[in-house]
């Protein structure tokens, strides 16, 4: 099965590696997608070359000219070279039109984003195209809105059953990865405090020598 990982990973930290690792280790193809124009929200705070720099250090791949190397089980995407459109249906649409009928696809998220899914354009088409796979996100506030729950609860299956059909179906993942986010991560930086054991060291030392994120 294919997983496409969508976030602004701005910077990747240790939640974001443990969702691609776990998805990996159950033996899917994880595509981890950079959003270039994320619809909903500010334009990322560092340029996606320098996004998908700490990406490759996070996930330990090298080969820069291997990034797109579709034989790899964790590779690296940006959004705008998927898809034209930023909207998650838009880029399952274009997968799904590619990978044909019969191709497992699944589309992973954290449970806060999961739970204002209504809010995210032909929410309802998204199943069409794909699975989906909820992981736990720790320190959670926001619960999840009655018209998801609606739409979602019928769609419920173990993570097995995603390989073995298409799409339809969503699962949601008991290992909860670490409460940390990037918002956090960048507010820390800025005031020179200590962002260490939230993200990798290589992304650490990576943000301290370009000066990213208001470091000094
Ligand atoms: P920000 O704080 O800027 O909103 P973020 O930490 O949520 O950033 P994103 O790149 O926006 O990171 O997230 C990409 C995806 O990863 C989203 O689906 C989000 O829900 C999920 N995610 C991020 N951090 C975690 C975490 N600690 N646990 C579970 N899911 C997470």
């Amino acid at each position: 099965m294919r997983v496409f990982f969508g976030g602004s990973f701005d910077p990747v930290h240790r939640g974001h590696v443990e969702v691609a690792n776990s998805l990996r280790d159950l033996g899917a193809r994880v595509i981890l997608l950079i959003s270039v124009n994320p619809p909903f929200r500010s334009a990322a705070k560092a340029s996606t070359e320098h996004r998908m720099a700490m990406l490759r250090l996070a996930l330990d791949i090298n080969d820069v000219n291997n990034v797109n190397n579709t034989d790899q089980d964790i590779r690296i995407e940006r959004g705008d070279s998927v898809c034209d459109s930023p909207f998650t249906v838009d880029v399952l649409r274009k997968v799904r039109a590619c990978l044909g009928d019969k191709a497992p696809l699944a589309w992973a998220l954290g449970s806060d984003q999961f739970a204002h899914l209504n809010t995210w354009r032909d929410w309802h088409r998204l199943a069409e195209f794909a699975h989906l796979i909820v992981f736990p996100r720790r320190g959670q506030r926001a619960n999840t809105q009655m018209e998801v729950r609606q739409g979602m609860d019928a769609r419920r299956a173990t993570i097995d059953r995603l390989f073995k059909q298409p799409a339809g179906c969503v699962a949601h993942m008991e290992n909860i990865p670490p409460q940390v986010s990037s918002t956090e991560i960048r507010q820390r930086l800025q005031c020179g405090k200590s962002v260490s054991g939230s993200l990798p060291n290589s992304v650490i030392e990576y943000i301290h020598a370009q000066g990213l994120y208001g470091v000094a």
